[in-house]
């Protein structure tokens, strides 16, 4: 696979020339602030000690602290995190909340883990990074493979450290530097389904604009982990007709419409490892008929949704997807090449910087009312979500029918626009 972060300055590169901005200025965007790598020990279940490579990268600060998700998985790695904290300073500022991007990520597969070694691991993580994080300096969230409960481990351990000896910050709220805790610790109504309401927010505009009418028009979800399974269920709900999904093992399709919550319930049903992970895969509920992952990318049907992890569409089999739209809801699941492919064929791509940034912009309203004390009801924090949501895509659309430009590079104009007028203001002294 190609260099992400390869791919990401490619991308940004590719949108200078509708930026007014000296060039030196445009180039720092390429280079993160910081990037902390460190080998973290953990204690496993039968006593002995495994060495774990951890990361967090952090982008860019001009327009807020940096903030972005943590995740584990076997396949993180410097340009990957690179990559991805960069998404997350664009995400933020197309979704115009006060943040700049980061990244987190563990080299791990978790679910090899127990519970136990899950909850060492997680807190062995932020006891060695809590000195870079803080409410108003760097903000973590749950992202591939992480979740509530592991935000709640975290938590305690920062909460532990700032009351020990290493104090770490004077009079802050530990509760406002981590996001996507349970609802019990300080946690946002409305978080956990938030990523995939914003993108199902995202397919209403789209219908909108294609004039399609919701209930002829079918969905594909590659992924069926928190987003996939929201988008699909709040999919769903609007009236749209979600007819296949697929799991790392295997996918269903449904051709008549499926039933995400059963579809969900299925999936549960085969079982869990250390109460955080499904071991189940979707292609073993009893509906429909089962296809490989593969397969579902290549489904004759109206919207396609990527949201498993990043390359799923690739030169290889980007040729081969039929649906006219693709929605991102993964973290950069279209490649580059993939990219072009899929425009000459006319497919319209929405891209991961917009449609997938209702998880970010629930981080925010989480922070906020962690700052202030407040705590919002579900109904008003879907509200606010759409209506930024909203916003967000018509900015993106208008600047793509202005300067006659694909989405992803509308997206890429807004977001960058606004990074280079806060570091202009805040001057180059
Ligand atoms: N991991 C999510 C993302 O990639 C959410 C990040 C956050 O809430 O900080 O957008």
């Amino acid at each position: 696979m190609p260099d992400p972060y390869i791919n990401a300055v490619a991308q940004l590169d590719s949108v200078k020339k509708y930026i007014d901005a000296p060039g030196n200025l445009f180039d720092q965007l390429k280079t993160p602030e910081h990037i902390i790598r460190k080998s973290i020990s953990v204690q496993m279940d039968n006593g002995s000690k495994k060495t774990f490579v951890a990361f967090r990268l952090q982008h860019n600060s001009a327009r807020g602290p940096y903030k972005g998700g943590i995740r584990f998985h076997p396949q993180v790695n410097e340009a990957e995190m690179k990559a991805l904290s960069m998404l997350m300073t664009w995400k933020c500022a197309v979704v115009d909340i006060p943040f700049g991007g980061g990244k987190g990520g563990i080299v791990v597969d978790p679910k090899s883990l127990s519970e136990k070694e899950l909850e060492r691991l997680s807190r062995s993580y932020m006891k060695t990074f809590a000195p870079y994080f803080g409410a108003w300096k760097d903000i973590p969230a749950p992202d591939v493979n992480t979740n509530a409960q592991i935000m709640a481990w975290m938590l305690d351990e920062y909460i532990k450290i700032q009351n020990s000896k290493f104090k770490i910050q004077d009079d802050e709220s530990p509760y406002a530097v981590l996001t996507g805790k349970p609802v019990e610790l300080g946690g946002s109504q409305g978080r956990e389904e938030a990523t995939g309401f914003g993108g199902a927010i995202v397919l209403e505009q789209i219908a909108k604009k294609l004039k399609l009418k919701r209930q002829y028009t079918t969905v594909a979800i590659q992924g069926f982990g928190n987003v996939g399974y929201w988008f699909a269920y709040f999919a769903d709900q609007a009236g749209f007709k979600v007819v296949a999904a697929s799991d790392s093992k295997g996918a269903i399709f449904v051709p008549k419409g499926m039933n995400p919550e059963l579809t969900l319930a299925g999936k549960k049903e085969q079982g869990t490892i250390a109460g955080n992970y499904c071991v189940g895969s979707v292609c073993d509920v009893k509906l429909g008929k089962t296809l490989a992952e593969e397969d579902l990318l290549q489904l004759k049907v109206d919207i396609l949704v990527p949201a498993a992890l990043e390359g799923s569409i690739h030169k290889g089999n980007a040729g081969k997807v039929q649906a006219r739209t693709v929605i991102e809801m993964a973290n950069a699941p279209v490649t580059p090449e993939a990219d072009v492919v899929l425009q000459k064929k006319g497919v319209l791509i929405v891209p991961d910087i917009l449609s997938n940034a209702g998880g970010v912009t629930t981080s925010y309203f989480e922070w906020s009312q962690n700052l202030s004390g407040a705590s919002w009801k579900k109904e008003v924090v879907l509200q606010k979500l759409r209506e930024v949501m909203e916003t967000s895509f018509d900015a993106v659309w208008s600047v793509s029918k202005e300067n006659n430009i694909d989405l992803r590079s509308a997206a890429y104009v807004l977001a960058v626009r606004r990074v280079l007028d806060a570091m202009r203001l805040r001057g180059t002294q």
